[in-house]
């Protein structure tokens, strides 16, 4: 028999791998990469795996859910978590993809890394068991780390696996995963939690922000991850980084039609303004930049529309810091 398994780049996902892997199913990973994890990854995670999918000879499938992802935010069918999480939505997505996944990979069931109980929306017993209804998916989607606390899936009941060699875990602590993946010789995995920006607060503050000015889309949702974020008006936006490695990632995202804002006679930030700007909007923004510069009084700042070579430079001071606070959003 063969299986797709979700793997998200924790330690969770990996063990399911690994169990699944080891009780001789064929093992095809799929990760689904969503707008709303940082980038770039974070390269524990991907040591990780790499190492383990070279051991068990595997080949990762990554695809992409954006388009869809950001409607379901937009307007999710089963609420939110604390923050604009919609978790329950998220997963529902994340199985019916791999649903429609399983005829091209000849796939006979999914696996997850998910342990009942972890996470407080969506991996209670009763949400488990409305994602894989929603996803059209029930009894196909084995969660081999909580499988014993579970009501048996298909593979179980047909024999394809072995329900006593499935673990029976549950809660949110990770003593028993951290006890298998030493027995595995498994390292380098990052701490869990997090990951998801939609449960940041400071993100989500500028998330909201851009959905009232109906400024969703994928690559706004990269370009808030890193700097400050000022709305100065309701259509146009500006984040300026706050070191060298945002500078370079800011610039690395321009669009054609932003707007780069740099110092000249200084050090300071490198700033972008997106959506519709007017000159007040460049003024403004010259001066913010200012704020962050070492320049002292004046400070030149060079404007420039990322499409085009002409660039206009003005000398300004730096906007006073309560008038700047009222346009961060942080
Ligand atoms: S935390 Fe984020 S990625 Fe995880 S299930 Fe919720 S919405 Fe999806």
């Amino acid at each position: 028999m063969k299986a797709i398994v979700l793997y998200s780049g924790g330690l969770d996902s990996v063990l399911a791998l690994g169990l699944i892997h080891r009780l001789g199913i064929e093992v095809q990973p799929l990760h689904l990469a969503l707008p709303f994890q940082p980038s770039p990854p974070k390269k524990s995670g991907s040591t990780m795996a790499e190492n383990l999918f070279r051991e068990f000879g595997l080949k990762l499938k990554t695809l992409a859910l954006e388009e869809e992802f950001l409607r379901m935010v937009e307007h999710p069918r089963f609420g939110r978590g604390k923050q604009l999480n919609p978790c329950i939505d998220c997963r529902v997505l994340m199985l019916e993809t791999c649903g429609a996944m399983l005829p091209e990979f000849k796939a006979d069931f999914i696996v997850t890394g998910e342990v009942l109980g972890q996470r407080p929306m969506s991996q209670h017993r009763q949400a488990l068991e409305l994602i894989d209804r929603k996803s059209g998916l029930q009894g196909l989607v084995l969660r081999p780390l909580s499988a014993r606390c579970l009501e048996p899936t298909i593979p179980e009941l047909k024999g394809w696996v072995s329900r006593e060699a499935l673990l029976g875990i549950s809660g949110r602590g990770r003593k028993e995963q951290l006890a298998l993946a030493r027995e595995w010789n498994i390292h380098g995995f990052d701490a869990p939690g997090g990951g998801c920006l939609l449960t940041d607060a400071g993100y989500v503050r500028k998330l909201r922000n851009l959905m009232k000015a109906d400024m969703l889309n994928i690559s706004n949702l990269r370009w808030i991850q890193y700097g400050r974020y000022f709305s100065l008006d309701q259509e146009c936006k500006m984040m300026v980084a706050r070191n060298e490695r945002e500078c370079e990632l800011l610039a690395a995202q321009a669009l054609d039609q932003d707007i780069l804002l740099r110092p000249e006679n200084t050090s300071g930030p490198t700033a972008l303004i997106r959506g519709e700007s007017r000159s007040e909007h460049l003024d403004l923004a010259a001066a913010i930049v200012a704020y962050y510069c070492r320049a002292g009084a004046q400070a030149e700042i060079s404007i420039r529309r990322v499409s085009s070579r002409e660039e206009k430079r003005v000398f300004r001071e730096p906007l006073p810091e309560s008038r700047l606070r009222s346009m961060l959003i942080s």
